[in-house]
């Protein structure tokens, strides 16, 4: 709660323009891209941080307050991770948002939590450097919030997640302490890896006010080959000959019919609206392999009764097509009043049978959805178009999210394969994570956090 002594404690503190706490702020920062009842959560107070000492300043606050903490990078999660249930103070770490350092004797980047994670990639690919991560929305989404999600994207399909490029962090816990988690060099087995406990733990065991990542060299060259397909089962069944080809395509994305049409209706690009499904494939390396790559890619699409295939031809053609894939949330959000996505992931065996199943489920609540994902990996993201306050359309909506995550947890799958369980996905983890491994994850939980003050109610 918003109480005299906490925002005389906020303003001795933090300098006046640090620290937010009109009404209409503390609304605009209770939300993330969940889309919640914002009159059940507001914040208390805003304070952009600027540096570890304002982070561990603010954490003596909230013990002496009992006031929760919620970190926040952009606020982009999808699942409520953001969302401060009964209040709390947003650490906003947009101001903490440096490149401390690129080595590139070392291939390694230093960096504050804030920075953007296409900032990031831009400078390090300046220098011959590339680090893989791809959220769809990297051009607003920081590193501090991907690391507590362990973000992935199109390219983990080659590349790995967040977790797959996190050497070290310094971590403020909540009693205030600064902690080290790992160390600067490519290996290390020196004790616990206690950087993987804070990888994914979106903020509810530590803040992440430093982390220092692996680069790799940047690709030569590639090249992003799209296909359209006249029947879904034709498109993932050339998914699966790609791989046993042993193909190694940096990515293999997926858009289904009503994906095309929505990106095609708000933001043109040219996309053939009348075909069931395409697939986005990126092929990257030395020039003359990713010139054999791409054929031989398409021979097998051919094969697979791919009805188009067209293939960049520079690097504005290829970002044309991720322009159009990557529009396809936003193009939804012009349908309804709200929009909401999800990412459930199975082993790519039963891939046709999840993307089949999430469309009969739909089909039977009558809701819209556009299926989009990370194929290659076996993920989709169901991207339904609703209205909250239709309360017939939103108990529909609710019974087919459950029929969802109980379908892929029923091929073998799981209900987050990279945004998270937030608040969103918390009456579900218990069907998926087993009971005696969920009280660890509540000890550990207590270990980090006794006073339950780091972002509170989230995960379970
Ligand atoms: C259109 C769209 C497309 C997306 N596409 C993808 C995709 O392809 N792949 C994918 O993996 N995800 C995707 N996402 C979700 C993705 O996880 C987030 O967008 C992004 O990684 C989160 O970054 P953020 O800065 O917005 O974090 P926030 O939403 O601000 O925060 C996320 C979590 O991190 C915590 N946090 C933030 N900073 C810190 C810190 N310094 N220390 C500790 N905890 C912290 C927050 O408390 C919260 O729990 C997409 C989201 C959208 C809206």
């Amino acid at each position: 709660m918003l109480t005299d002594n906490l925002k005389k404690k906020l303003n001795k503190t933090f300098t006046s323009k640090n620290v937010l706490s009109s009404i209409e702020e503390r609304y605009a920062y209770s939300v993330d891209a969940l889309n919640s009842d914002i009159k059940e959560n507001l914040s208390d107070a805003i304070v952009f941080v600027r540096s570890i000492e304002d982070v561990q300043n603010a954490v003596k606050i909230a013990n002496q307050t009992s006031t929760p903490l919620i970190c926040r990078g952009a606020g982009t999660n999808t699942v409520g991770a953001c969302v401060p249930v009964h209040g709390g103070i947003i650490l906003n770490f947009s101001k903490m948002n440096k490149i401390l350092e690129i080595n590139t004797q070392n291939m390694t980047a230093r960096v504050q939590p804030g920075v953007v994670l296409g900032d990031l990639q831009k400078e390090v690919e300046k220098l011959g450097l590339f680090y893989p991560p791809d959220p769809s929305n990297l051009k607003v989404s920081t590193i501090g919030g991907s690391i507590a999600l362990n973000s992935a994207g199109a390219r983990c399909f080659k590349y790995g997640a967040t977790k797959d490029y996190i050497l070290d962090m310094l971590v403020v816990t909540s009693d205030g302490k600064l902690i080290r988690t790992g160390s600067n060099t490519i290996k290390n087995a020196t004790g616990y890896n206690l950087g993987s406990l804070f990888i994914g733990s979106e903020g509810t065991l530590g803040i992440v006010v430093e982390a220092t990542l692996k680069l790799i060299p940047k690709p030569q060259s590639n090249q992003v080959i799209m296909a359209y397909f006249d029947e879904i089962e034709s498109s993932i069944s050339s998914v699966d000959k790609i791989i046993s080809k042993k193909l190694f395509p940096s990515t293999i994305d997926f858009m289904d019919k009503n994906a095309l049409s929505t990106v095609e209706q708000f933001y043109p690009t040219g996309l053939l609206t009348d075909k069931k499904a395409a697939l986005i494939i990126e092929v990257d390396g030395e020039e003359l392999s990713v010139n054999k790559q791409r054929e031989e890619i398409c021979a097998i699409l051919r094969e697979s009764l791919a009805t188009n295939i067209q293939y960049s031809t520079n690097k504005d053609e290829a970002e044309h097509i991720w322009t159009a894939r990557r529009s396809s949330m936003a193009a939804c959000a012009r349908l309804k009043p709200n929009v909401t996505t999800d990412d459930i992931i199975v082993p790519r065996n039963n891939l046709s049978k999840l993307v089949e199943g999430i469309q009969n489920i739909c089909k039977h609540h009558n809701l819209i959805t556009c299926l989009v994902g990370h194929v290659g990996d076996g993920s989709v993201h169901p991207q339904i178009p609703i209205d909250f306050n239709d309360k017939k359309e939103y108990k529909e909506y609710k019974l087919a999210k459950s029929e969802i995550y109980r379908l892929a947890i029923n091929l073998g799958g799981t209900i987050s394969g990279e945004h998270g369980i937030g608040l969103e996905k918390r009456p579900y983890i218990a069907q998926v994570v087993e009971g005696g491994a969920l009280d660890y994850m509540r000890q550990i939980k207590k270990l980090f956090d006794p006073k339950n003050i780091l972002n509170p109610y989230k995960i379970f």
